[in-house]
């Protein structure tokens, strides 16, 4: 389809969405094509009220009766119900707390524990670092009775043995976006006796997910990515009800049947709250929780309806451009196979970013070695966004405006 058929679709897609009015619910400056959503959500306009609404009267008036009088002691239990709807898990089976690396600890010791006499726990090489990292971590404090491994991610299931207790596995790849099928997948695992945990930072708030249909184990995400929590929000852990029994190796005072008792001895909380450890981040979850909110109110079907048609708009789009200056998807073709951003490898990718952002106002994101990063976040983007990304990052190329010293030094965070 020509440049203009492409553009009149899109203005007449975003003539119908039903999502459209969520863009104006989001703070989002004038001129600025934000593809990086998927890495730290937009701000929510409704967080100011509910931030300014926390700290002055709750904390400033109230403060430490808020705890009760504002409820602040069981947000993580009321925040993470709520995302427990996004993701197809049952009440009292989510928590939201600490980050995503804390709870991927939490649920790789819970697992070891209900797996006593299996020593092993298993992830895919290149998994998003953290993943990986802690599983290191647990190998080394273990002294040597745990092993941990990363296997290349097409072997990973045939790595299961009878030593395997647990697989950390990420859904949606967070460079190429390839989704792992989790009813498949999850079966395969719990046929050996392993447990599965599943990483679900890249598709909370994009992908309709159904943990309870799939019988997932355990799961852990992002609050700051789709969920537009803002920055370092607090993560989430599920934990199937069935495995609630897991003894918490973290076993903070917030995880005791009665942290207000104050005993000696460490007693588990029944349910999820013993994945509990300290005190709840409260100002960070009152973020959270307005955008999980909206996300509710959204609807996710909607939501991966609007992010499935996005991406076919921009894979199109890239088209051109892929045979002109040597993009190459780096996502899988099919909309079923990915989840909700869309990776094109180029040898100037990282300058190409910088230039996007400094010159044409686009931020995209980057991925060693080669990756630019493009986030579809359906209730901050319209499909016209998409095409006017895919037009600047055009002139980029044309221009060459990324051919300088400037944007091929890296900074400390990309
Ligand atoms: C973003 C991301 C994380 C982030 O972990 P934090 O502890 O919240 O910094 C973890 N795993 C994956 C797969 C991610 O994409």
């Amino acid at each position: 389809m020509s440049k203009a058929g492409l553009m009149e679709q899109a203005l007449s897609w975003d003539a119908q969405d039903p999502l459209a009015e969520f863009r104006n619910r989001f703070q989002i400056r004038d001129g600025l094509i934000y593809l990086d959503g998927n890495s730290l959500g937009c701000l929510p306009k409704a967080t100011l009220d509910r931030m300014n609404d926390t700290i002055e009267r709750e904390w400033g008036e109230g403060l430490i009766s808020s705890w009760n009088d504002a409820d602040w002691a069981v947000a993580p239990q009321r925040i993470g119900d709520k995302i427990a709807r996004l993701i197809g898990a049952q009440p009292g089976e989510v928590i939201a707390a600490d980050s995503t690396s804390v709870n991927i600890f939490k649920a790789l010791t819970a697992a070891l524990s209900l797996r006593p006499d299996r020593s092993t726990i298993l992830t895919e090489t290149t998994n998003f670092p953290t993943d990986s990292y802690m599983m290191q971590g647990i190998e080394q404090f273990s002294g040597g009775r745990i092993s941990a491994r990363a296997i290349e991610p097409s072997n990973v299931l045939e790595a299961i043995d009878e030593t395997t207790a647990a697989v950390l596995l990420t859904h949606v790849h967070y460079k190429t976006s390839k989704a792992r099928d989790l009813f498949e997948t999850t079966q395969r695992i719990q046929q050996s006796g392993a447990l599965v945990i599943w990483d679900l930072s890249h598709s909370t708030g994009a992908l309709d997910i159904d943990l309870t249909a799939a019988n997932a184990d355990f799961a852990v995400g992002c609050g700051y990515k789709f969920l537009n929590g803002g920055p370092g929000a607090p993560a989430f852990i599920y934990v199937a009800k069935r495995n609630q029994s897991a003894q918490p190796v973290l076993s903070g005072w917030f995880g005791h049947a009665q942290p207000f008792a104050f005993e000696e001895g460490y007693r588990p909380a029944d349910g999820v709250d013993r994945f509990l450890c300290g005190t709840p981040y409260v100002l960070g979850l009152a973020a959270l929780e307005v955008g999980v909110d909206m996300m509710l109110e959204a609807e996710m079907t909607a939501v991966r309806a609007k992010s499935v048609a996005m991406g076919e708009l921009l894979i199109k789009a890239m088209e051109p451009l892929c045979g002109r200056y040597g993009f190459v998807l780096a996502s899988p073709a099919q909309a079923e196979d990915r989840g909700s951003h869309i990776g094109y490898s180029h040898e100037n990718a990282y300058a190409i970013v910088q230039a996007l952002r400094d010159e044409h106002d686009v931020i995209a994101d980057f991925r060693t070695p080669d990756i630019i990063r493009f986030g579809l976040t359906p209730l901050t983007l319209r499909y016209r966004d998409v095409l006017d990304g895919v037009a600047r990052l055009e002139n980029v190329c044309r221009d060459k405006s990324w051919d300088n010293s400037t944007y091929r030094t890296q900074s400390a965070v990309t």
